[in-house]
């Protein structure tokens, strides 16, 4: 009874799959917040180095992962696959439950695999500093890391309750060599604006963006970078669905089922996407992708353009969308607020090649706690998404007798993310289920598009 599924170093991909050639239908144009028109290269290359530009509109399938970038990620991949024999067991399910766990990773989730390329392509085109954002800390510690690999600044405007309530997020990216900054601050004109009118605002990830992206824009020495959503990001991920394909391979079997929680869609597409190829060869493989229902772009958001960002700087794209004024309530997994999804994610979904589905927040407490005291891997909030969605599948398996092989992502550990686990322990945490009005009020609000 095999538990964990070990590749060898050299078995870590030399490539990433790019999902975009085996898409059906074209993808539809990113559009300029100020002109209307769609997004030149020029344009993004105040933000972004060319290199990631490129890859971002690439129909290429593969994509070389440059060696120095391979010898920074060979730090803690291939990620391990894992076989749940004791969770399967408390469940009493016929199904076979198969997770990727990247909690491996120095920064704890999945994060550092785009963290990394990106960090790369920047010193190599002689940018000095980063400037980015974080919500709970998960994406400045992973962006603070691979700038500290490279030898670059980094700069993080952390959203200020997170950097109060959260402090021990901060310590790891001060660790790393980051100047971390509580967000709104007064070092720039966007943040010097929120504290004019709210001297004591608690920030929001929407403001800290609007920070670090005007930093970045006013120094020519400095870039941006984001954790999730764009298609370079979900290209950086494909690494974990390249290698659990054959781990699974090792294991012997194939996933009827691959699962991952949604946020802006990263880690799920690093799983999924390398499935969508097989899908696209004519096997049978269902991919789900997990959203909270307080936050539920995918379920009961629409496929349209809207702007990336409350403050309506960022791009448009056409996504699946809950409105850019959409205001989550303040749910325990951090990471899956987004008001939209990668376009990818959004596209593949409204082609009915991927699916999607919400839980609640206490359901998947439930789960990580069961995860947690059966398989041991403590899971961030974020991650026990998908571990709620599995354990669904498997108990659907086991009332209809059938045999099932699922496989899901366990996206990060929640060891800096104990103050949830509490808060569910106190009885502290309810379902929200988003209203359909509100949702309805900020769909009113997206942009007109002439495409
Ligand atoms: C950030 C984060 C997520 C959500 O982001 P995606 O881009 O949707 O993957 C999920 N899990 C963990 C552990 C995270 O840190």
């Amino acid at each position: 009874m095999q538990t964990k599924f070990i590749l060898p170093e050299d078995r870590l991909p030399k490539q990433w799959y790019n999902v975009i050639p085996d898409m059906p239908g074209q993808m539809a144009p990113v559009v300029h917040p100020g002109t209307g028109q769609p997004v030149s290269p020029d344009d993004l290359a105040p933000l972004f180095p060319m290199a990631l530009i490129e890859q971002e509109m690439s129909n290429q399938r593969w994509i070389d992962i440059p060696a120095p970038v391979l010898e920074i990620l060979r730090l803690w991949r291939p990620s391990p696959l894992y076989r749940a024999h004791a969770l399967e067991k408390a469940l009493g399910t016929t199904a076979k439950i198969y997770y990727k766990y990247e909690g491996v990773s120095p920064a704890g989730s999945h994060k550092p695999n785009t963290a990394v390329p990106q960090a790369y392509y920047n010193k190599k085109e002689g940018i000095k500093r980063i400037a980015s954002e974080t919500g709970a800390g998960q994406w400045g510690s992973s962006i603070a890391l691979a700038c500290q690999k490279f030898g670059l600044e980094c700069t993080v405007y952390m959203v200020k309750i997170s950097y109060a309530q959260k402090p021990y997020r901060k310590s790891m990216m001060q660790l790393w060599g980051a100047n971390v900054i509580p967000s709104p601050s007064n070092l720039t004109n966007s943040g010097r604006g929120i504290l004019a009118a709210d001297p004591d605002s608690n920030g929001s990830l929407g403001i800290a963006i609007s920070e670090a992206v005007e930093d970045a824009a006013t120094h020519a020495d400095t870039h941006y970078a984001l954790g999730s959503v764009l298609n370079h990001v979900c290209l950086h991920q494909t690494v974990i669905g390249l290698e659990a394909k054959e781990q699974m391979a090792m294991a012997g079997d194939y996933p009827d089922v691959v699962i991952g929680c949604h946020g802006g869609g990263s880690n799920f597409a690093g799983l999924a996407f390398p499935f969508v190829a097989d899908k696209a060869a004519g096997k049978q493989v269902r991919l789900v992708a997990a959203e909270p229902i307080s936050c539920p772009t995918l379920t009961k958001g629409v496929y349209a353009f809207d702007y990336g960002d409350t403050a309506k700087m960022a791009p448009i794209s056409k996504m699946y969308t809950l409105g850019h004024d959409f205001m989550p309530p303040g749910i325990h997994a951090g990471g899956l607020r987004y008001h939209g999804a990668s376009p990818l994610v959004s596209q593949l979904l409204h082609e009915g090649i991927i699916e999607a589905r919400s839980v609640g927040q206490v359901g998947c407490f439930d789960a990580a706690v069961l995860f947690a005291r059966t398989e041991g891997i403590i899971p961030a909030p974020e991650s026990s998404h998908a571990i709620r969605a599995a354990i669904d599948e498997a108990l659907l398996a086991k009332e209809e007798g059938q045999n099932k092989t699922i496989l899901f992502n366990l996206s990060g550990h929640g060891h800096v993310d104990m103050a949830s686990y509490d808060a569910f322990f106190a009885g502290q945490l309810e379902d929200f289920e988003y209203p359909s009005e509100a949702i309805t009020e900020s769909l009113k609000h997206l942009p007109k598009v002439a495409f």
